[in-house]
Order: structure tokens, then sequence, then C-alpha cells
């Protein structure tokens, strides 16, 4: 049984304080959930605060970035030790906007995500197809190239700690949501994919999120298909109130 995973991407949004009066209420608003798993992405900045705040609670903090290399001479960048010590257990990789604005590849995103595995952390893995490759037709070939060089060389025992976060990148901040057929497709797509390269048990274990203009009012129809394990959310997450209703969908 998979459990689900509710992730609240805050990309570059948040000082410190603003961080973590949020999570002050968020803790309280989620206190009685137990059967989704609760995670935020705050800025690096305030990771450090942000998992002091959460300590006790219900709630798990990952960044949205690191670097794979251990250390070293790469000014500006953070490594897997780096996040890890500021009390993380997941790391986001090859968000589109990482993918289209800082150049990531699939390339860099597997150096990032053995990095992360190295350490401990669990990546949760971005991909999803442009407009302009959805009306290509080629969807599935570019989620199939994205799974397969982003997990290359991975065991099936680090694949099953791996979260995959479906998002079309037309459904990201644009309001624009995936219907849930259209993304319950690429889902079960994504875990046939999984269970070629490893499994079915690999497969069957791996939680596929949705990501993509996600909000309160959709969320229940999305979760309702069998592959969409969580949700993958940026907009809707920046407020305490929001976040909590999309968290409890199912209440
Ligand atoms: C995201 O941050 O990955 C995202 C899907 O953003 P939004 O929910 O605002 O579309």
């Amino acid at each position: 049984m998979r459990k689900p995973l509710m992730i609240g991407n805050w990309k570059m949004n948040k000082t410190i304080s603003e961080a973590v009066s949020i999570v002050k209420s968020m803790k309280n608003a989620v206190v009685d959930v137990t059967d989704v798993e609760i995670l935020l992405c705050p800025a690096f900045t305030a990771l450090y605060a942000v998992n002091n705040e959460v300590k006790g609670s219900n709630i798990n903090v990952g960044a949205q970035n690191l670097f794979w290399e251990s250390e070293g001479a790469f000014t500006g960048e953070i490594s897997p030790a780096m996040v890890k010590d500021t009390g993380c257990s997941y790391v986001l990789i090859g968000h589109s906007e990482r993918r289209q604005y800082f150049g990531e590849t699939n390339e860099t995103v597997n150096k990032k995500v053995k990095g992360a595995l190295a350490i401990g952390l669990n990546p949760v893995v971005c991909i999803g197809e442009t407009l302009k490759e959805r009306e290509e037709n080629v969807t599935f070939n570019v989620i199939e190239k994205q799974i397969k060089e982003g997990a290359k060389g991975l065991t099936p025992e680090q694949a099953v700690l791996t979260v995959i976060a479906y998002e079309p990148v037309w459904a990201i901040g644009t309001g624009k949501t995936a219907t849930p057929e259209q993304a319950q497709k690429v889902h079960a797509f994504v875990r046939k994919i999984y269970a070629n390269m490893y499994k079915e048990e690999v497969a069957d274990k791996i939680r596929i999120l949705y990501g993509g203009s996600v909000n309160p009012g959709n969320v229940s129809n999305l979760m309702e298909q069998p592959d969409i394990d969580g949700g993958l959310v940026g907009g809707a997450s920046l407020e305490s109130e929001s976040f909590a209703k999309l968290i409890k969908y199912s209440k």
C-alpha cells in the first residue's frame, strides 16, 4: 500500500521568519493527519529553521535542489551532506523550472539522484512534457527518456526510494490542470516503465505524484485515480489554510 505524499514546493518565496510563521500554523492545522505524508520544501536559507520548527510533528522537510559533488570549489552550490545536515529527508530534483532556467538535463538529474541517495536523502524526481511536446504527440517519448536517463544505474533498492513527480510544464503555475484521466494515463505509463526496468514489485512501491495547479478544489478527483499517489504543490502550498485543506482532501 502506497502512503499518499503531499509536497509543498515554496520555490523562491518566504524569508526565514515568514517560513517559520507559516509552519507554526501548518503544524496545528494538520496535527490530526496520519493517512498522508506531508513534506515542505522551503528555500535553502530557511531549511534549518523550518526543520527545527517541525521537530516532533508529522511534517517532514525537503530541499528544492542540491549539487552532486560532496565538497570542493563549486561556488554557490549546496552538497547532499549540507542538505542532510539541516535535517532534511527529501530533495526535489529536476523541477521543470530548473530544467528551463538553469540548464538541468536528464544527465545532471541522474548525478543529483545518485548524490542524494548516497547520503540517505530521498529524491523526488520531476518529469513532464512542455505544451509543444504534448501538441506534437511526443509526451510519452519525453517521459520515457526522462525516467530512463534520470534513473540510469540505480539498483532496485535505490529505485523504490525515489518519488516521481509528473508535472506537465503547461500546467505549472498556469491554473490549467491536467484532467485526472490525462494524468492517470501518464502515471500508469510511468509505472509500466519501472515494471519493465525492474520488477512489478518495485513499480508497485514507487510513489508517483501529480503536480501542476493542484488546489483544494481539484485534488480529490486527481487522488481518486489508481496511480496518483499524491501531489507536488506550488501556489496552493504558500498559505497554511489552503495547503491543510488540500492535505485533508479525503476528509
Ligand atoms: C510546482 O511548484 O511544482 C507546481 C506544480 O506549482 P503550481 O502548483 O503553482 O502549479
